[in-house]
Formats: C-alpha cells, structure tokens, sequence
C-alpha cells in the first residue's frame, strides 16, 4: 500500500487515465486521508463512451471460448491480489476488513460463474414447421450482445455489484462504462487493471467515477449505450428509469427485508443467522434484516437471546482484524438512522440496547413495540438497527411482512414444512429462505425483487439474458 493520500485515476480504453479534478477519498470510520481519486467529467465521459463503443466489433466477434478464458484469468488475477483488494474496499467504505475479505471471496465467484455461463451462452432451434405456413422453414433464435452496457453501482458492496454486471456483460459479448459511486472509487480501477492484464481488450471496460447527477444522468441518456444495469437506491433508480427512454433498464433496488420466526422454530439457529444478518457492513446491505417478527409465545425468549449476541459484537475500526461492526459510509447517514431511532421511541417502541452514536459509528440497535408507520417499519434503514415486533398467527405474519413498499427477499423460520411453503407463496419477494435469513445470497442464484425493489434478475445467468438480443434466423 502507497502512502495516503495517494492519487487514484480513471480506467479508459485499456489505460489509467488523470483527470485533473480530484476527490479526497477517506476512511469513513476516522476521516483520515487514504487516496485522492481523479473525477471524470463530461470530456472523460466521452472518452469513455467511444472506447467502448470503439471496443463493441471485438467484443462481439470473440469466442466463447475466449470470453470464458479473460474471465477465468480475471478471476486467478483478482485472487492473487485479495490482501490488496480487500484492504482497498475497507479504506474506501470503512467495512471491516474480515467482511471485505469475504467480498473480494464473492467477487472471485462471480467471475467463475459468468466464466461457466460464457461457455454456455446459447439459442435455440425455433420449430417453424410446427405452424400451417412454416412448411419446409427452418428457425433459429441467436443471443446477441446488446453492445455498450451502462454499469452503475453502490458504495456498499463496490466490488462484487460492480462484477455482477460487468462480468456478465462481458461473457455476453458486450464493452461496459462503470460508474462507481462517488464514496467508493478505488475498488473498481484495481479490477479493471486485473481485467487489462487478463487479456481483456482496450476500450471493453471503461471505469469511472464522477458525480451521479452530472456523469451517471449524461450515461444513462447517451444513445450509444444498449443497456443500462443499476444497482442503488429507489428514487435513483426511478430517476434512470425515467431517464433512460428504450434502452433497456435493470434495477436493483433498496429494501426493509423481513424475518418471520415461528413459535415452533429452531430459535438458537434463527437468533446466530440473523445477528449477523442485521448488523453485518453496520447493515449497509439492501438485504439486510431490518423486520423481525417473532410468535408471541417466543417473543421475549428470542429478543433476550438476540440482544446477548448483539453484545458480544466487537465495534471499532474496520482495519483492525477483530473488529466486526464499524461505522456508516458517513457521520450525515450515522445521523439519519439515530433520528429515526428516536422518532420511533418517541412513537411509542421500546429500545432495548444499542444506539449510541460516536461520530459516523452506531453502536448496534435493537427495537421491540415499533408502530407499522414508524420510518424503521417503513422504509429503508440501511443502518445498523433491527426491529423486533410480536405476532399471533402466522397467516397474521405474513400481511406485516407483506406490508411493506419493497420486496427482495425474506426469511422464514419453522419446522414445519407446510406452512413454510404456504407462506413462501404469499411473500411478495423476490426470493425468500426458509431457516435463513433474508441475506443469504450465493452469486449464481437469480436475485432482484418486487415492488419498489427492482427490475429484473442478476447472477450471471440470469443477468445475461437481459445483457443479450434474441436475435431469429429462419431459412
Ligand atoms: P445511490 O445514492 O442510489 O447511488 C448509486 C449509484 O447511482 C452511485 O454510483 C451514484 O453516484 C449514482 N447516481 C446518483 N444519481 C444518479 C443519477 N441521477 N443518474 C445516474 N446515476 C446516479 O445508492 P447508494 O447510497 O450508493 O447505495 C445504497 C442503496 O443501494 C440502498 O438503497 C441499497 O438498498 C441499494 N442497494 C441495492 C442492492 C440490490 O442488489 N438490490 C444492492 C446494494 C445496494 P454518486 O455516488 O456519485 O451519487
């Protein structure tokens, strides 16, 4: 590691790139300097854009084979450089270290998958006799890459999201222009650096970092991109959609994921999985379980055992290799999830620990009694604060789970297989899991939501088939 603050460039047309505005990237826990990161504007954007569109011929023309192949060596290359990667994720996010370590883990997954689905991209043969006009025809439905792909990404998870789109807009034969988010631009110029020494050509991937409003709103309207595939926040999202006219959008969305335990479930498994699932990158994940809703009978039993492992969580800064909560991605977000912490106990919930703000660190927060209408039971938290509410029936717990703007993915404890099922089919959720929690993801499964949650599906199979065109050829 370099001496901070040191200077971090763009990634254009297969080379690092200065700009000559910088931003001061700091560690979020302290403030203290760690690099400052060049910005692109809207000269750097058209650079970006023409590289990639510069880069569509060769993209498309290469072998699976080939793809498969810069995939595979992007993933040994990002392996041999996980000390540095991961220490890079948390100077630039401030997630603890140990949780970045799993991160750069998942981003190496990705790139096997989309490597794997590479290999596998295929049509089908279309029966084109099968109809009374079709006789003597023969059909076959091609998947084409779509050319230019728009990645745009979080600061939460700013290596594996950003690889989620751009390893399989590669697999599929298209050139990308990733825009990191503003907080977290240094991740994504070391991968691209990895992708360069994989064999990747010049011009396939474009990286850059600049404000959302100014490069990301320019990208999204460009008519040179094909794709626009958004990982973020709703009312970004909403905005893109708006904003991205024909192109094709993909969103994945905010959520205030629920967890429903039931009076007959394995209450030692539910509280070990869903600690973690709370408070895990200060629960900065859009998975995140933010609603618990446990049968009245067990309430208070899992409420006390939930709050002895919260305890135990070891708090403090992300570098340090014990530390497993740290701050928020910055003191402005620290301070939004403690006032609605208040406005909650003020309406009537019970804290029963946690919440003490020291600067952009929360210590983590449990609630019980959160009123339906409280902004922690409504909307997104995205902080490291769990609301733990009672119920009767379970047909009575999923209408609160249900009631909800969102729906990416739940959890669902109990032993009995019926009713896990019953209710897995009235969850309106993109995935739910039962006897786990709402934050389980592997990185080849297909994950989107429903409601305000999102467009569409990622994992590498799923994410190419909106990264390509089904293209008939009937002779
Ligand atoms: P955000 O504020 O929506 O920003 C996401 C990205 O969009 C950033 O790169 C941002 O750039 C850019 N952006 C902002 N305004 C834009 C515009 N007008 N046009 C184009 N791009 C624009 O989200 P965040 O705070 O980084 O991340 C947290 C949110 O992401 C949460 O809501 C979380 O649930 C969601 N999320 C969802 C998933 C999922 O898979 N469903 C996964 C992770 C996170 P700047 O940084 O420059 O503003």
């Amino acid at each position: 590691m370099q001496t901070p603050p040191w200077d971090s460039p763009l990634w254009i047309a297969g080379r690092p790139f200065m700009s000559t505005e910088r931003a001061r990237v700091t560690l979020p826990f302290d403030g203290s300097a760690v690099a400052d990161a060049a910005i692109a504007g809207p000269a750097e954007l058209e650079q970006a854009l023409a590289a990639a569109l510069g880069a569509t011929a060769v993209m498309r023309e290469m072998s699976r084979f080939e793809r498969a192949e810069i995939l595979r060596r992007a993933r040994a290359g990002l392996l041999e450089s996980a000390g540095n990667m991961a220490d890079l994720i948390t100077r630039e996010s401030g997630k603890p270290l140990r949780e970045a370590r799993v991160e750069v883990q998942r981003g190496a997954m990705t790139l096997l998958f989309a490597s794997e689905e590479a290999s596998r991209l295929h049509g089908e043969e279309v029966p084109i006799d099968a109809a009374p006009g079709g006789a003597g025809r023969r059909g076959l439905m091609v998947r084409e890459p779509v050319g230019v792909v728009a990645a745009i990404t979080p600061f939460n998870f700013p290596l594996n999201l950003a690889l989620h789109k751009i390893a399989p807009a590669l697999a599929a034969g298209n050139s990308v222009v990733h825009k990191m988010a503003s907080a977290t631009p240094l991740s994504g110029i070391l991968m691209a650096r990895i992708f360069a020494a994989a064999g990747l050509p010049p011009g396939a991937l474009n990286v850059l970092a600049g404000s959302g409003g100014v490069i990301g709103d320019a990208l999204v309207a460009d008519s040179r991109v094909r794709l626009v595939t958004f990982t973020g926040s709703v009312p970004v999202g909403a905005h893109i959609r708006e904003r991205a006219g024909l192109k094709r959008v993909t969103l994945e969305l905010g959520s205030n994921s629920g967890v429903i335990v039931a009076e007959d479930a394995d209450l030692e498994l539910a509280v070990t999985q869903c600690v973690p699932g709370s408070f895990s990158n200060s629960g900065q994940v859009c998975i995140s379980v933010q609603r618990i809703f446990v049968q009245q009978k067990r309430h208070r039993e899992f409420v006390e055992r939930f709050e002895a492992k919260t305890a135990a969580l070891r708090v403090g800064n992300p570098l340090d290799e014990a530390t497993e909560v740290s701050s928020l991605i910055s003191e402005a977000e620290a301070r939004r999830v403690e006032q609605w912490i208040g406005e909650a106990r003020q309406s009537g919930a019970r804290l029963e620990r946690g919440g003490e703000r020291r600067a952009a660190t929360l210590q983590p927060a449990v609630l019980t009694g959160v009123p339906p209408d409280a902004r922690l039971m409504r909307d997104e938290a995205f902080g490291p604060v769990v609301s733990i509410n009672a119920f009767e029936q379970l047909d009575q717990a999923v209408g609160m789970l249900n009631d909800s703007a969102f729906g990416l993915q739940a959890g669902l404890y109990t032993r009995d297989l019926e009713s896990a099922f019953r209710i897995a089919r009235q969850a309106q959720v993109g995935g739910i899991h039962v006897n786990q929690t709402p934050q389980f993801r592997v990185d080849q499964m297909p994950y989107g939501g429903v409601k305000q949650s999102g467009l569409g599906r990622e994992g590498p199979r799923y994410a190419m088939e909106e990264m390509t065109e089904a293209k008939l050829i009937t002779w």
